[in-house]
């Protein structure tokens, strides 16, 4: 009896020694070295940056890959030069770019243009430079912002002034701006009516501050009876920084990103590592971790647009960006671009059914770096496990990741790319894309405090004249109830919000100053 005992734990303790580390392990040391606040954010081309990148490349080389880089050119800032200048009459104004300007000169009258002339078929700017308002055009079918500035442009606008009203003071930051216009696009803090008819001339000249970064990436090459295919795994490795971009929270306090996309990375090289083990695959792996994901795709618009290897044998891109907070729900966003996802994830589905629900579909222009891949007509699938209140927060911290939801979705993604390895074509399908976002036929005109962090919507600020002001509401309120609609968070305030249309009446309760106060809204 006893000896047995004591072989058995001999045995146990034998075969413990030989298994490796479990992945959960691997993920974890991985998130908290990319997400730790001594990386000050990954932001791309920043030294914290660098150190992520070095974290990269000792993992990589320690499983025996050999690591290559591409440097990534990154614009930090588009600022005016001191060439540039606004004139009305003879006088020099105050003025300030706005971030999708492009540079020029223009001259011509002002022209105080009104929402309904704005939407004029037979409007025509030649020689005027029209001042684009506040408009309250119907979000629904209305024309976007952007779609607004394209057609003052197209109906001969030389540039644009915005009225400061119809921009936020974010729109006038012009770090890290990747699309511009053609034409010059500023703002007038004094503009008004009385401006209509003056003559104006202006020369904006800009200057740009530039940085780069790098791709990171190790390829596993195919040894025997090879079918010349690669498929492109990918995560981004950079993030906000302290918030300087794309921040959803307090700017200025570092953002960690572990879920985004400190998660990815960690995935990334998991896979990478078992594909080490494996060695007998049919097609070429290329493993890349992105830098410059969250200004626009840059890194991976780089990768695809000068790649570093036959862009053509590209078999699929899998994207790994927010893979760490698995509740059930594993989402393969973009598998609408081929008719073999559906294949694959159907089997894999069946497989894996006790330990996650599968949602896969759609086309693959959502925002991230697939996108890339699949604007060159490549099959593409996001792997992601879902939107949560801390995306873009300075609280996306790893104390937050599941890490057995981690290793769940690595088990299934194993057997995804083992799925990938058994097929040598894939179809491409264009999928017509929908509107991504989520658009509302009514507004409540309020702005809410994405810092705030207890339940319901706090109110930061009520724009004039519309309905919340009109029902009374203030800055400072918290939004707990919209008609029957419990409201816990953004989320959940957007969901209520989109089962209203205008001129419907309902009941709005708010706490102020630790009171509950009922209001009747009208949108
Ligand atoms: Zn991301
Ligand atoms: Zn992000």
């Amino acid at each position: 009896m006893r000896t047995e005992l004591i072989i058995g734990i001999f045995v146990l303790a034998q075969s413990m020694m030989a298994q490796p580390q479990r992945p959960a392990t691997y993920f974890k040391q991985h998130i908290e070295v990319l997400a730790h606040d001594s990386l000050e954010g990954r932001l791309a081309g920043s030294p914290g940056e660098r150190k992520a990148m070095r974290y990269i490349t000792k993992q990589w080389e320690e499983m025996g890959y050999k690591v290559l880089t591409q440097k990534v050119p990154i614009i930090k800032n588009r600022r005016p030069s001191n060439k540039s200048y606004v004139k009305i009459g003879k006088k020099d104004v105050k003025w300030h770019l706005v971030r999708w300007s492009g540079e020029g000169k223009a001259q011509g009258t002002i022209k105080w243009l009104s929402c309904n002339e704005e939407t004029d078929k037979t409007l025509n700017l030649e020689g005027r430079i029209p001042v684009m308002q506040e408009c309250d055009f119907d979000p629904h079918h209305g024309p976007t912002f952007f779609e607004r500035l394209s057609t003052l442009k197209r109906k001969g606008a030389q540039a644009i002034i915005i009225h400061p009203t119809a921009i936020s003071e974010r729109d006038t930051n012009t770090a890290y701006t990747f699309q511009w216009y053609s034409i010059p696009i500023i703002t007038i803090p004094t503009i008004d009516s009385t401006y209509d008819g003056k003559s104006i001339k202006l020369n904006i000249d800009i200057e740009i501050d530039s940085t780069y970064g790098f791709n990171v990436y190790v390829i596993d090459s195919c040894e025997t009876n090879c079918s010349g295919k690669t498929v492109v795994i990918s995560a981004h490795y950079d993030h906000l920084g302290n918030g300087i971009i794309g921040s959803r929270g307090k700017k200025g306090e570092v953002h960690n990103g572990a879920d985004d996309n400190a998660s990815g990375v960690a995935m990334l090289l998991e896979l990478s590592r078992k594909l080490m083990e494996i060695k007998h695959n049919k097609h070429n792996y290329l493993f890349v971790a992105f830098t410059a994901e969250e200004m626009g795709l840059v890194g991976s618009k780089h990768f695809v647009e000068d790649p570093p290897y036959d862009l053509a044998t590209t078999l699929a891109n899998v994207n790994l960006d927010m893979v760490g907070r698995l509740d059930t729900l594993l989402q393969f966003l973009g598998a609408g671009s081929s008719s073999k996802w559906d294949k694959i994830l159907s089997v894999l589905e069946k497989k894996h059914q006790k330990v996650a629900k599968f949602k896969w579909g759609g086309g693959g222009m959502g925002p991230s770096d697939h996108a890339s891949f699949y604007k060159k007509r490549i099959p593409v699938v996001h792997v992601f496990t879902g939107l949560h209140e801390d995306y873009h927060k300075p609280s996306d911290d790893a104390d937050k990741i599941n890490y057995r939801g981690m290793e769940i979705t690595y088990i299934i993604l194993t057997d995804l790319l083992a799925a990938l390895d058994t097929i040598s074509e894939m179809d491409y399908i264009e999928v017509k894309e929908e509107q991504m976002t989520v658009r509302f036929k009514v507004t409540l005109g309020i702005m809410p405090d994405y810092t705030f962090s207890g339940k319901g919507l706090k109110i930061d600020g009520v724009v004039k004249g519309k309905p919340a002001e009109k029902a009374g509401l203030q800055a400072g309120d918290i939004i707990v109830k919209l008609g029957d609609y419990e409201i816990d968070n953004i989320y959940s305030y957007m969901e209520a919000l989109s089962h209203f249309k205008k001129g419907d009446k309902t009941t709005i309760i708010v706490i102020r100053n630790g009171k509950e106060i009922t209001k009747t809204v009208e949108f």
